[in-house]
């Protein structure tokens, strides 16, 4: 099963992926677990992207799709993957399309987590760090015993700057803008698949399984009837 996975910053992405990937067997594929294999593997390719990094700048475009064809072309993704965190743009999205035409493969889902802008606000700058020993709280989610006191070591919480409302703000307006080209593009060619991420996480994960699911079967059947 070949999927995408998409949403904005707090939809509950990591925690989805994981799961998909326990329970349909497939590599999650991270773009920045990628980067970070080809960079350490030595590849051709890792280090060029590893000389734009280190001078502060972008990856370009081909550089990134090298990456990603050399990650799609490892023997764990034959029986499938989950991308995430790419495509970025939609010339990542068609190039993405003609990679997999080569090897005779295609996407079949890709899973928009979606949740309401206040509801990602709610969760985004909500989150609480211990300055001592760096646990992560959530003061809606996984609150803390006492308030602005770690339960593991009784050190003081604090917020980090980048999780303060108009940063967060700012980063979802950049995500937004940056993700509805995408969407428009997987819409049309009808792999597009919303899922409703205000749910709980069980219940998001059950959503996505029934889409994934169906699948399953009707390839099954495919098979049975050949
Ligand atoms: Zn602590």
């Amino acid at each position: 099963m070949n999927l995408l996975l998409m949403g904005l910053p707090g939809a509950g992405k990591g925690t989805q992926a994981e799961r998909i990937a326990e329970k349909y067997d497939i590599p999650h594929i991270s773009t920045g677990d990628m980067f970070r294999a080809a960079i350490k593997e030595g590849t051709p390719l890792g280090k060029k992207a590893k000389e734009y990094m280190d001078s502060g700048h972008l990856v370009p475009d081909e550089v990134t799709i090298g990456i990603v064809r050399e990650r799609l072309g490892k023997d764990d993704c034959k029986k499938g993957f989950l991308l995430d965190g790419f495509p970025r743009t939609v010339a990542q999205a068609e190039a993405l399309e003609q990679m997999l035409a080569e090897t005779e493969r295609a996407i079949h889902f890709v899973l928009n987590i979606d949740a309401a802008r206040e509801e990602l606000m709610a969760r985004l700058t909500g989150r609480r760090l211990c300055r001592d020993c760096g646990a992560t709280y959530h003061v809606i989610f996984n609150p803390t015993n006492v308030e602005g006191v770690c339960d593991k070591c009784s050190g003081e919480l604090y917020q980090r700057d980048d999780d303060n409302e108009k940063t967060v703000g700012t980063r979802l307006e950049v995500n937004i803008n940056q993700q509805q080209p995408l969407l428009d593009f997987y819409r049309e060619k009808g792999y597009l698949r919303n899922i409703d991420g205000s749910q709980q996480i069980d219940m998001v994960f059950e959503s996505i399984d029934d889409i994934l699911g169906n699948l399953s079967n009707s390839a099954v059947k495919e098979i049975y009837q050949t």
